[in-house]
């Protein structure tokens, strides 16, 4: 082994180390009973962390953009009701202040991983900061986003492959398993897989989380909703609860072939 790995502590749990940790939660928060019913889901199952969007980057300018602040409270409520930590995306520097008394990790999303000027201001945070690969970003210029962080003097980062574009068009996107292998290879830093974008079919995201654990991913940010075909983004990708229920079913069997464990709370 060439370096330690990096345990970040995130909330009531730590995310690297050894133990699996499966963050969850729908692409995007669009209420109170919506987030609470999948926050329940997801502890009861054995999840260590909640995830959801307040703020979301769409393609479209049409498409639901996210609650943002409206959301803070019942967030809050939510996460205090199930005792879970909770990630969620910054999409801009401005909500920093505000983000801080909600969310235990920054997330900064595929599309400002190149976004220096955030991640120069997320240096300067005490929060661990879960860092996604930019859809067409090498793992070169990943690790370079990363120094941004670390060098600013953030070292409590989470990484997460999340899938690049390639000349596939059969699924959303490729998701490149070499990268959690060549993570855990060359850097100290956790990776989490995100299957959910990194396939964009809810029927792939199970085979391909388990691939992932089996490459030694540090854990999983997967998308769950109560009813996919209602969500108001991301619903094609999106796991139902049963759905859900037989990842958490399948994941300790691939990770006791390997003598890890899932991550409690
Ligand atoms: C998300 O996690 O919902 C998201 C927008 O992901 P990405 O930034 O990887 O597209
Ligand atoms: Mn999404």
């Amino acid at each position: 082994m060439k370096h330690k790995f990096n345990v970040v502590k995130v909330g009531s749990t730590t995310v690297g180390g050894g133990p699996f940790s499966v963050w969850a939660g729908p692409c995007s928060v669009e209420s109170q009973e919506q987030f609470s019913l999948t926050a329940r889901k997801v502890k009861e199952q054995g999840g260590a962390g909640l995830r959801g969007g307040l703020y979301k980057l769409r393609t479209d300018p049409r498409a639901f953009q996210g609650l943002g602040r409206e959301a803070f409270e019942f967030v809050r409520a939510v996460k205090k009701d199930v005792g879970l930590p909770f990630v969620s995306e910054i999409t801009d520097a401005r909500q920093i202040g505000d983000f801080l008394d909600v969310v235990d990790a920054f997330q900064v999303g595929s599309r400002n991983m190149h976004n220096y000027a955030l991640l120069k201001e997320l240096s300067q945070i005490d929060k661990p900061i879960l860092l996604k690969r930019g859809f067409a970003a090498t793992f070169k210029e990943w690790m370079l986003a990363v120094d941004y962080l670390a060098k600013g003097g953030n070292e409590k980062i989470i990484l997460c492959e999340r899938g690049i574009r390639t000349f596939e068009t059969a699924t959303r996107n490729t998701f490149d398993i070499n990268a959690i292998a060549l993570t855990k290879q060359e850097t100290p830093f956790p990776i989490l897989a995100d299957p959910s974008h990194g396939t964009g079919i809810a029927a792939l995201v199970t085979p391909i989380a388990l691939a992932a654990a089996a490459a030694g991913a540090d854990g999983l940010l997967v998308e769950v909703h109560p009813n996919p075909p209602e969500a108001k983004s991301d619903g094609y990708q999106s796991l139902n609860f049963a759905q859900f229920e037989d990842l958490m079913h399948k994941l300790p069997k691939v990770l006791t072939a390997l003598d890890r464990k899932m991550a409690t709370v």
